[in-house]
């Protein structure tokens, strides 16, 4: 060897043991420049996107180049479930905490009334090596840093709880990434995403201190930590469930309240997600906050056509993780938290808070679904099934998600001397409107292709028909029964023509508006004064309906754009989807809210 030596791989596998912290620097790039800044994300921090964009050193400090006066940055240690699996320990192997900065005096009230702390955290993503890499850089590049800036304001801006993101800064700095579209590796540019939270600490913050896993027989490396482990929880629930530790002086019961409370918010989130049509990708236990947000935007997706076993994480092969999936993954993600918890959460306590969870998600649900029909004066119990139609009409017609709801606030209520003439006229105009948002017959064939080789499609039915056992032992089963229920859809269609699905998809939501309409009229009880009720229903629909979202393609061209030097693109993108519910004159482009995008592999 000669000098100097290289103490790089000093980074690479790491146990950190006794420890949730471990001091790092973040590794300076090469001419930092932004991209984009988030203004209200940086006033969060007191910061003026006009000034920062002006400040010659903003990127610096940003991209974590330069270190702020006061700042000790660290890398958090965390274990996770990835993929149902025990994971061991992964920490922070890209993100790099700078400090926390005390939110202004004059911060909007609603904006810290789910951070009790009145501090921000910020953290640096993308800013090199930490004792957590393992065999990876600790970069992000600008694809990944666009799609986390962009849907972590769009997420916010639809008002689901999130991790925040003030900027990403790119650089000349490149590492070598091998997921390119043509499947050949190249050097991208190193980006650093700017990220801003009450705090990051996640599920998996608790699991360092887990005990050997049944299935894997591994265990956290802290294993045995238990004192730090309650010092862990105690810090979490003073300093972010204030009022929970205020009012209980019994600590099981005040930890029992806690991990109701995130039981609760946990609940609320995935019922979000699901009305807006958000696909997280890896809700693994480590992508899980403590608080309720949405937390680490990786492959996530908005759907265009409705489909519940939507995947949108290309390496998800057992489709874990689709859209229909998540609401019961949170709870079984709930419940390893509440393993990692135990002793200090008995598990007999736990267990009653876990069964409170399905209801809980179908109440959050429900009531948003109700202000998504416009559904304002009264629950009743067939509202379920109105809602289950729906979505099942929105998958047989391959309709597009978002403009589906969003055009149901033009279905108005029917005036109360409405005769049948009048209602047949109402009935075939909705009609109209929603099968502009229906796929047309080359659309569906293309969504029901199945992705995997025929041959080796029959290959494992043979296999898996001669050996029920084995079936049900093939791992990626589920998309096995996907990619048979897209072949028969496929059949199906094979044997229609243009005209006829029309006429099919016009029968199946002339059947749903029946419905909804009937339901709308008992809205209007005698007395309701029809005219305000629509006009309240157009307003709190509009205001839940968002016209745009961050679809998979509006991303990708912004990500194009910037990766050829042009970052107007992103910053017009974020500015659209800052008011997703209203119209913005001069900055939409008219295919953000047509219908369906074209899906972009990756
Ligand atoms: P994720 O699937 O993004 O939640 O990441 C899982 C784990 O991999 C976390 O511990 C991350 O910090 C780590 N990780 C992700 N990307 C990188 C990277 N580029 N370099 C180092 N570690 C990474
Ligand atoms: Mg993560
Ligand atoms: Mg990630």
């Amino acid at each position: 060897r000669k000098l100097p030596l290289d103490l790089s791989t000093e980074h690479g596998v790491r146990q950190v043991r006794s420890a949730c912290f471990s001091k790092v620097q973040p590794t300076p790039v090469k001419n930092p420049r932004f991209v984009a800044v988030s203004g209200p994300a940086l006033a969060l921090l007191g910061l003026d996107a006009e000034d920062v964009l002006k400040d010659p050193l903003g990127p610096e400090y940003l991209s974590g180049s330069k270190v702020m006066a006061g700042s000790e940055p660290a890398a958090h240690c965390y274990c996770g479930h990835q993929f149902g699996q025990f994971a061991g320990q992964l920490g922070d192997g890209a993100a790099c905490y700078l400090g926390e900065v005390k939110a202004p005096p004059d911060q909007n009230p609603e904006l810290l009334h789910e951070n009790p702390t009145g501090r921000w955290e910020i953290q640096v993503k993308g800013a090199g090596l930490t004792p957590y890499s393992r065999q990876a850089d600790g970069r992000k590049v600008l694809r990944s840093s666009i799609r986390e800036f962009l849907c972590s304001e769009a997420v916010f801006a639809l008002g689901v709880p999130t991790t925040r993101a003030g900027s990403v800064v790119t650089s000349d700095s490149r590492v070598m990434r091998d997921i390119a579209y043509d499947g050949n590796p190249r050097m991208e540019r190193c980006s650093i995403v700017l990220r801003i939270s009450p705090s990051f600490i996640r599920f998996g913050s608790f699991e360092i201190f887990k005990r050997a896993d049944e299935v894997t027989g591994r265990q956290g490396p802290s294993y045995g930590q238990d004192e730090i482990r309650t010092q862990m929880l105690d810090y979490v629930i003073e300093t972010f469930y204030p009022e929970i530790h205020q009012s209980h002086s019994d600590i099981r019961e005040r930890n029992t309240a806690f991990f109701r409370e995130v039981t609760v918010r946990t609940a609320r989130l995935v019922a979000q997600w699901q009305c807006v049509g958000f696909c997280h990708g890896v809700l693994n236990t480590d992508n899980m906050s403590i608080l309720g947000l949405t937390l680490d935007y990786g492959p996530f997706g908005f759907m265009d056509r409705f489909d519940p076993d939507f995947i949108c994480n290309a390496s998800d092969n057992s489709g874990r993780y689709t859209y229909q999936a998540q609401p019961s993954i949170c709870h079984w993600n709930l419940a390893r938290l509440a393993e990692a918890l135990d002793p200090d959460l008995p598990p007999e306590l736990a267990k009653q808070v876990l069964d409170e969870y399905l209801p809980l998600y179908n109440a959050f649900y429900l009531n948003n679904m109700r202000k998504k029909l416009g559904l304002l004066k009264k629950k009743e119990p067939e509202d379920e099934t109105l809602i289950t139609e729906f979505m099942q009409t929105m998958h047989n017609t391959g309709a597009d998600f978002t403009n589906t709801f969003r055009s149901l606030s033009q279905i108005s209520c029917p005036i109360q001397e409405e005769g049948e003439e009048d209602e047949c006229e109402a009935n075939k105009q909705a009609t109209e409107l929603l099968l502009q948002q229906c796929a047309s017959i080359d659309e569906l064939k293309g969504a029901n292709r199945p992705t995997m080789d025929p041959r080796e499609l029959s290959m494992l039915l043979s296999m898996a028909q001669s050996n029920p056992a084995l079936f049900q032992m093939v791992s990626n089963r589920r998309t096995l029964v996907q990619q048979l229920e897209k072949l028969s859809r496929l059949k199906e269609l094979m044997d229609t023509n243009e005209e006829q699905l029309r006429t099919k998809q016009a029968e199946d939501w002339t059947r749903w508006i029946k419905k909804y309409r009937q339901r709308l009229a008992r809205e209007c009880e005698p007395g309701v004064d029809v005219k305000a009720l629509q006009e309240e229903r157009v307003c709190v629909m509009n205001n839940t309906n968002p016209r745009v979202v961050l679809r998979n393609y509006i991303a990708q061209n912004a990500i194009e754009a910037a990766e050829n030097g042009d970052f107007s693109e992103v910053q017009r993108v974020l500015k659209v989807l800052e008011k997703p519910f209203s119209v913005q004159e001069g900055l939409e482009q008219p295919n953000w809210v047509g219908r369906g995008g074209v899906d972009i592999p990756g």
